[in-house]
């Protein structure tokens, strides 16, 4: 997940013909020139809390119990109840698409990047984006390069990750046959891209960098589910209810 802010441009919009043979196809303009070292940049300027060990103690078990090995309580510098929140969001949309892995959970500085997600297991928060729900929703809201409203929506499009990752990255098919049902129009695969941009974020439309082939392929688009999982849980609206729907139909859930 990148960083919203810093004057994300709206991505350019390719022709179908510029997008089948480019390998930047739909890349938001944010991600380019972005810094990325850790530690470098804190976007959002919510100030950290001292926590007693006692409390960093509770939270670790906390997470432990809804199944988290939290890898760095100690470091936890946020708010106590925002990150159990996360954790128990997390959690529940961990089992309701039947995700069997132990996931470890770290909350780390990334800088300007806000969540991360390794080798489907280990999923990092931003610290600086859970020491205040409010100032991180108002980062978040300031602009349409992630769809999600509040804190906990970072989380849960890391949760999107492991659970696209199970089920194949079918999110561009799947926004497909959403449009359709919802607006009766049969858009292709680029309209569609177009379509997530301007209802869900930017960010959603974002073709996988490591995919390697310079040829079009609707699985190299990994971060639509996502980005709709995020909108769902904080802001939900029609299309991310069928989108829901319908995966789930798809992949037997
Ligand atoms: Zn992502």
């Amino acid at each position: 997940m990148p960083e919203p802010g810093a004057g994300a441009q709206k991505p350019v919009r390719l022709t179908r013909e510029q997008a089948a043979t480019t390998e930047q196809a739909h890349l938001p303009q944010m991600m380019a020139g972005r810094k990325t070292v850790a530690g470098s940049i804190d976007p959002i300027g919510a100030s950290p809390t001292v926590h007693t060990i006692q409390e960093l103690l509770s939270l670790a078990q906390y997470a432990r119990e809804r199944g988290f090995q939290f890898y760095n309580p100690m470091q936890f510098d946020g708010d106590i109840t925002l990150l159990m929140e996360q954790i128990d969001i997390m959690a529940s949309l961990r089992d309701e698409y039947r995700i069997p892995q132990r996931i470890v959970l770290q909350v780390s500085d990334l800088g300007a990047d806000l969540g991360k997600t390794i080798q489907r297991r280990t999923i990092i928060i931003s610290s600086t984006a859970m020491r205040s729900d409010a100032a991180t929703s108002a980062y978040l809201n300031a602009d349409n390069a992630l769809s999600s409203t509040s804190a906990i929506g970072i989380g849960v499009h890391e949760i999107g990750h492991l659970i696209a990752a199970r089920y194949g990255e079918i999110g561009l098919d799947i926004a497909r046959k959403t449009c359709y049902n919802i607006t009766g129009e049969e858009l292709d695969y680029f309209q569609t891209l177009d379509y997530l941009i301007d209802h869900v974020s930017d960010y959603s439309a974002t073709r996988n960098p490591q995919a390697t082939s310079p040829l079009f392929k609707p699985t190299h688009y990994h971060e639509i589910f996502p980005e709709v999982l995020a909108k769902h849980i904080t802001n939900p609206d029609e299309f991310t209810a069928e989108f829901i729907r319908l995966l789930k139909e798809a992949c037997n859930l």
